[in-house]
């Protein structure tokens, strides 16, 4: 039988229309804004200013503190503007804008070519280095600075590492051809993240669903190293979750409020590891990453190969154009993802997928009262009762949602999914979970 995690979860249409789209290279964009703050954490300082020369791969914007993440320039070309431009959802950010020229120079040391390198003789310190000098973040869409993640705490052992590819959302693709096409550089990845972090195990955990990558991957990790296990799970979201790819992976529970590094494990997704990998053994910094762009109603599915700062609506141009019909844009999947109003915004480090929605799938069904079914309890993979929690943050209890684990919510959605009266229960649950939030700060 196939692992899974203990409690709850859903099985959404699967709607993985773009999986047999091989990665293709989206041509430089004419002008790109870097944001300075595609990551948990601090945002980058720049370090360039309006009118200077930069090349592809050059570092713009540097690392505030630990907790943060360096930048880089991802077309060769004129900085015209450091300043504020609009993200997804309409908010005013800092970033830095280029005007790319018809070369693409990339900056000394970059080794751009497809030839794959497989030794590595640095020590874990020289790896952390090089991967937080390249910018690497949490590609799955946490963006936490992968450096600091790769730096176990004083005092932790940590004796497995997870590879997570295990794509549970409706419609991404991204992971699984990266996996398919680029598996070997990925498995390297991998296996350097091991060798900093000190760990013999290495579990790459991918949802049956994705058979060929399974195979793909088992084929290969012989040839990178001993101890990769390729592990094939029972499909079911959210499956991706840290804690619920742990505890299928491993039976191992993170408690509550905890960290992976708490019961031994680093998780990190397939994506992150090719960045290592580029990292590491090419000194590429991440200026550009692999995005899903997908919808029933679109022209073609794609999944490109895009210079970050290239802007969403020039992605989406470039595969083809919206169509009329659309009613919704969604950066990410349908589950976990977040509607934009705003398209004229650069692609960050973070951005997995681009989802185009019909008018006709847009639409909200009309709330009806709650039937106490229990749905919403049963699909809870955090053991919570979500009709309770939502509730009491629609009251405004703030107390008595915390006594109920409110902030527990990994906003999966699977109880709003469920939910045959159509109740947003996600919706009231996320503002309950800041407010909870902003009272234990305001406690401390
Ligand atoms: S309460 Fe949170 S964790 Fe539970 S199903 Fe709803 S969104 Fe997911
Ligand atoms: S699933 Fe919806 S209707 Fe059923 S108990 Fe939960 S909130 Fe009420």
């Amino acid at each position: 039988m196939l692992k899974t995690f203990p409690i709850g979860g859903i099985h959404p249409p699967e709607n993985k229309i773009s999986r047999e789209c091989r990665i293709e290279t989206m041509p430089v964009p004419a002008s790109v804004t870097i944001p300075l703050s595609q990551h948990i954490g601090a945002p980058a300082e720049p370090v360039v200013t309006k009118g200077d020369r930069v090349l592809t791969g050059q570092l713009i914007g540097r690392g505030n503190g630990f907790v943060s993440s360096n930048v880089h320039s991802s077309v060769t070309g004129i900085v015209t503007a450091v300043d504020t431009y609009l993200d997804g959802s309409g908010n005013r950010k800092r970033g830095i804008t280029i005007q790319a020229e018809e070369v693409d120079e990339w900056a000394v040391g970059i080794d751009n070519s497809p030839e794959v390198v497989h030794t590595c003789d640095l020590s874990p310190r020289e790896i952390i280095s090089k991967v937080a000098d390249a910018g690497v973040v949490g590609m799955g869409g946490a963006t936490f600075p992968t450096h600091v993640k790769m730096t176990v705490p004083d005092g932790r052992k940590v004796d497995t590492l997870i590879i997570n590819g295990v794509e549970c959302e409706p419609y991404l693709t991204d992971d699984y051809r990266v996996m398919i096409e680029r598996g070997e550089e990925m498995l390297i990845g991998a296996w350097i993240i091991a060798k900093a972090i000190g760990v013999q195990r290495i579990i790459i955990g991918i949802e049956a669903n994705k058979p060929e990558a399974v195979e793909r991957l088992a084929a290969l990790a012989g040839g990178v190293a001993a101890g990769i296990e390729v592990t094939p799970l029972r499909v079911r979201y959210p499956q991706g979750s840290e804690k619920h790819l742990i505890a299928a992976l491993t039976s191992r529970q993170v408690p509550s409020g905890g960290l992976p590094v708490d019961v031994g494990v680093i998780v990190q997704n397939v994506g992150t590891a090719l960045a290592v990998y580029e990292a590491v053994q090419k000194n590429k910094p991440l200026i550009e990453r692999v995005v899903t762009v997908t919808g029933h109603s679109l022209p073609r599915q794609a999944n490109v190969s895009v210079r970050i700062g290239t802007s969403v609506s020039e992605l989406l141009e470039y595969c083809g154009g919206l169509p009329d019909d659309t009613g919704k844009v969604i950066a990410g999947g349908p589950m976990m993802g977040k509607a934009m109003s705003n398209l004229d915004t650069p692609v960050i480090k973070g951005l997995s997928a681009v989802l185009v929605m019909p008018q006709q799938e847009s639409l909200r069904r009309v709330e009806q009262p709650c039937i106490r079914c229990a749905k919403c309890v049963s699909v809870c993979p955090m053991g919570l009762e979500p009709y309770l929690i939502s509730r009491l943050s629609r009251r405004a209890v703030w107390d008595e949602a915390e006594i109920h684990n409110i902030t527990d919510c990994i906003e999966c959605g699977s109880c709003s999914w469920q939910c045959p009266s159509s109740i947003p229960l996600l919706d009231f649950i996320r503002i309950g979970k800041s407010e909870v939030l902003k009272l234990r700060r305001s406690r401390k």
